[in-house]
């Protein structure tokens, strides 16, 4: 009876979404044919539970953004709290409340270096065209108005922003929009290229160049050894400032407190949204040097020209709050490392068993594993098998996430934070059990 109620509600349910739902990063066409795949109700740790009673694993953190973990209600309280208490006040002009008070304190104290101020956005495209934004303006102050150019990285994924789509190394989302923002540049991910294009296109032109630590949706590709340490060291020499889209790799991803700490390098903007609130509520930030805050305080008599609504919006600072406490007390960025190690085993485990599979890479609970024709000469299918590897695992109840950007053919890894050492088993196990299954049938 409940189950044949489910039923009825998900078709009804689906229809209207077909009808009035322009979902994300999908394909209107299809959808419209085929409605959702799945219409979710609940979520507890690393699951998700959908309107027909499926449990499913959630592989990749859904966005690589719930952190800490589905359906910690201590978020909830806070939110509601917080709201009860006060759900808005404008933070322009230079008004204040208490949680934006709080968070940007504590974020001062995950942050590296000198990185002590930070502006506050609603999520990590805002985000980076805030940073984007604010270089100009530091080199405008600093009376090098033509220090205006933004290098990226092929395979970069910056947002969706004006700018951060214009920053975007990954050509489709670059291409839906025709006419990108002046001023942006693209580079492979070689320190020569850097080089050369930094000469090519002279230093007093360029602002800023911005990276991931380790590219998410563009593959999980970590740079290569020594790559941000030079180009640090280049940034300084040629007066650039170093953005870090620490949007995915930010509070603890990678086993460390920021992806950049990894390479043992402190940026002069880091760039932050989804593992500050775990997803719980939309909320992101740049935050700055106490160089760069300096230069634009003494320098400049103007306003900061820039502000969204939501800058700072109480409920979601609360629940940042709340999140980052979570993260603290519960020792969870320790987690990520032992969980990170078992998570590698799993896939060397992988990659030793089936003979498709190489170019395993990852850091902490970011994962990642390559099919190839031919593992040695790096000769691919000419059909992407990762993506049917998904729908097999899907099958066994794992949501995961393949990708093909740039003809690679990945699977992509980055569970919740909480997740235990008999959950990555059963995540490597589906997958080794959905690979055979597609070889079974090829
Ligand atoms: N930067 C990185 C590295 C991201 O992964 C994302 C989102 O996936 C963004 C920026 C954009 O963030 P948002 O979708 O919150 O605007």
């Amino acid at each position: 009876q409940m189950k044949n109620e489910a039923k009825i509600k998900f078709t009804e349910l689906a229809e209207l979404d077909k009808k009035h739902f322009l979902h994300p990063s999908t394909s209107i066409r299809q959808h419209v044919e085929n409605g959702p795949g799945f219409i979710f109700t609940e979520g507890e740790g690393i699951y998700l539970k959908d309107i027909r009673g499926r449990k499913l694993i959630d592989s990749l953190s859904s966005l690589w953004n719930v952190n800490i973990g589905h359906g910690r209600a201590e978020l909830g309280q806070a939110a509601a709290e917080q709201m009860s208490k006060l759900a808005f006040s404008s933070t322009f002009g230079g008004n204040s409340h208490e949680p934006v008070i709080e968070l940007a304190k504590k974020v001062a104290e995950w942050t590296p270096g000198d990185l002590n101020t930070t502006f506050f956005t609603s999520g990590g495209s805002e985000s980076n065209d805030t940073a984007f934004k604010t270089a100009r303006h530091y080199w405008k102050v600093k009376g090098q108005p033509n220090k205006t150019k933004i290098i990226s990285r092929r395979l970069s994924y910056h947002g969706v922003a004006m700018g951060s789509t214009s920053a975007t190394g990954i050509e489709p989302f670059r291409e839906f929009t025709t006419s990108l923002a002046q001023g942006f540049l693209y580079v492979d991910s070689s320190i020569e290229s850097l080089r050369a294009l930094i000469e090519e296109e002279g230093a007093e032109s360029i602002a800023a160049f911005i990276s991931e630590p380790i590219q998410g949706s563009g593959g999980v590709n970590l740079p290569p050894k020594d790559y941000f340490k030079e180009v640090r060291e280049m940034c300084d020499k040629h007066d650039i400032l170093f953005i870090a889209d620490e949007v995915i790799c930010g509070f603890g991803r990678t086993g460390e407190k920021f992806g950049m700490d990894l390479f043992g390098v402190v940026p002069d903007i880091i760039c932050m949204a989804k593992g500050i609130s775990s997803g719980y509520a939309p909320i992101g930030g740049m935050v700055i040097s106490d160089k760069i805050k300096k230069e634009l305080m003494e320098n400049y008599a103007g306003n900061f020209w820039h502000g969204y609504t939501y800058s700072g919006h109480p409920m979601c600072c609360a629940v940042a709050l709340k999140n980052l406490e979570i993260i603290e007390n519960e020792n969870m960025v320790e987690n990520v490392r032992n969980m990170g190690a078992e998570l590698q085993k799993g896939l060397k485990y992988l990659e030793e068993k089936h003979d498709n599979l190489g170019n395993r890479r990852g850091a902490g609970l970011l994962g990642a594993i390559e099919f190839f024709k031919n593992v040695e000469t790096k000769e691919r299918y000419a059909e992407p098998v990762s993506a049917k590897v998904v729908a097999k695992a899907l099958d066994r109840g794992l949501l995961g996430r393949s990708i093909v950007y740039g003809g690679q053919d990945t699977l992509a890894f980055a569970p919740p934070f909480c997740i235990t050492k008999e959950e990555v088993g059963t995540i490597i196990s589906i997958i080794d059990d959905s690979i055979a299954e597609v070889k079974k049938e090829r």
